[in-house]
């Protein structure tokens, strides 16, 4: 039987997965959630003998039930090969008392690779599935790193193009020349003057903008969302947390049924949620501790019941979690609303009207599951010192905001469950900040001798994705207001 996705803001009649996927968002604005969560059907002992792969398809044939077996095994296939730079995928590290899942070994090194080197393939399958016969153009608003990790996912895919808007002042150097640097036929960088959260709402509105909608469709193109919203992203990374319970398992490192904690770096709320659907399917996972920045929206939320947006945007060394509307929260409100649209409808209004709602006891109850907690400017950078001078490992700043916020846990709790935390991206990605953390000395040194100093302090090879920006020639330039993102569009696909 197939499992069906509904929005979150309205009753209407579900959809099916590969439909899911290739609207990312509801007609409705809501986000798709499946009707229910599936359970595993496979023991943990049994995932413990799987590869990743297997994993993956073993946890997206649930999710995914319109697809037949050959269909994601294809899909699989061509998304996690030789990109990564380990067979094991995500491969788990253990330092200080921590199991440091790594989703940084893929094209980009940031963990959004995780997902978006097999979306592609999933939207291109539903694409075919669902008989259309448009060129699929992907929309996406990005705080760094989602936006060069699509950007590679989806370079000369037949069938699609990708636009992808970032905040020109609101990313990293190395983020900045990985996107501009982007080859590909039907790639197209734009830089806008503005936060990450006006690149949002700028690609929300043409989502939304049904007359444009319709010359698009006229001119034989339809807009697709490869934003982590799109529940085509969304399953995929249930997968790491699957196969990270289950490789501890396999390595002695915890006992069958033993519960452990995961702790997440979050902005969307969309790696967070992932853990929480794996929770949900069957994984033993006693709290899911959410990490914030000084964008701490979220820990003031399961603080208080209030989510709250209407406060100052900061620029953090974390810049891909400097976000303060987790759209993936959404799921969540809709979840512990009882999976009642009407109810979440109301809060989604109020924080488009007035920035911020407040939610209800019983479903401040229902989200226990959840620790909240944020790490300022000065506890990351401490962390990534501390870590290093202890073990010689050295942490991205999304990571290590995640790893403060980890301590501050312990020490509050006392809690000695064992931990599992997402380590988000690459410190080569961050190389200025985290060179910075360990010592102010570095600051004189340009970009490059900086990745080359890392390297060896860390005793790390140069990853392959930084190699390649070293002299890559700048291809996009692009820069517009906020408001001309639309203009910007149609000139790009001629229409
Ligand atoms: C996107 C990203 C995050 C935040 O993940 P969400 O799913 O948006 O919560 C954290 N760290 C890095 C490095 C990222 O790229």
């Amino acid at each position: 039987m197939d499992l069906f996705y509904r929005s979150t803001r309205s009753n209407s009649d579900g959809v099916k997965a590969s439909q899911a996927i290739l609207k990312g968002l509801a007609e409705d604005g809501g986000l798709y959630m499946p009707e229910s969560i599936p359970c595993l059907d496979k023991s943990l002992k049994e995932f413990a003998e799987m590869t990743y792969q297997e994993t993956a398809y073993e946890i997206m044939k649930l999710f995914l039930t319109d697809f037949t077996e050959a269909e994601l095994k294809d899909c699989i296939s061509k998304a996690y090969d030789s990109k990564f730079d380990t067979k094991q995928i995500a491969p788990i590290v253990e330092k200080d008392n921590t199991y440091f899942l790594e989703l940084f070994h893929g094209a980009t090194i940031a963990f959004k690779d995780m997902a978006l080197s097999i979306l592609p393939h999933l939207l291109i399958t539903s694409a075919k599935k669902n008989n259309v016969k448009n060129e699929i153009v992907i929309l996406t608003a990005t705080s760094g790193d989602t936006g060069k990790a699509a950007l590679a996912g989806f370079a000369d895919v037949k069938g699609t193009r990708i636009i992808v808007f970032y905040p020109k002042n609101g990313v990293s150097p190395i983020q900045e020349k990985q996107m501009i640097t982007q080859k590909g036929e039907n790639t197209f960088v734009v830089g806008i003057t503005g936060n990450f959260d006006d690149a949002q709402t700028g690609v929300k509105q043409l989502f939304g903008d049904r007359a444009l909608a319709e010359t698009m469709d006229q001119a034989g193109f339809q807009f697709s969302s490869a934003n982590s919203i799109n529940i085509g992203r969304l399953v995929p990374q249930i997968v790491y947390y699957v196969y990270s319970y289950a490789q501890l398992l396999k390595t002695g490192n915890i006992e069958n049924g033993e519960k452990i904690n995961i702790v997440v770096p979050t902005g969307n709320f969309g790696n967070i949620l992932a853990a929480y659907f794996a929770k949900h399917m069957g994984v033993p996972i006693a709290k899911l501790i959410c990490a914030s920045n000084e964008n701490k929206v979220l820990y003031d939320f399961f603080d208080t019941g209030i989510y709250d947006r209407n406060r100052a945007f900061v620029l953090t060394s974390s810049p891909s979690m400097d976000i303060l509307i987790s759209s993936n929260l959404e799921r969540l409100i809709y979840l512990t609303a009882g999976a009642d649209a009407n109810r979440n409808v109301e809060f989604m209004k109020a924080l488009a009207a007035e920035g911020k709602y407040e939610i209800s006891a019983d479903m401040r109850e229902n989200m226990k599951d959840f620790y909240g907690n944020y790490a300022s400017e000065q506890e990351t950078a401490d962390t990534i010192k501390t870590l290093f001078e202890k073990t010689g490992y050295i942490i991205d700043t999304h990571t290590a905001v995640a790893a403060a916020v980890l301590s501050k846990y312990k020490k509050e709790t006392n809690d000695k469950t064992k931990t599992v935390l997402a380590s988000t991206a690459s410190p080569f990605k961050f190389t200025r900040s985290v060179m910075n953390a360990i010592d102010t000395k570095y600051d004189a040194m340009e970009d490059f001798a900086l990745v080359d100093e890392l390297s060896k302090i860390a005793k790390v090879k140069v990853p392959k994705a930084i190699e390649e920006i070293r002299t890559a020639p700048v291809l996009h330039n692009t820069i517009c207001d906020k408001e001309d993102m639309k203009s910007v569009v149609m000139k790009f696909l001629g229409v």
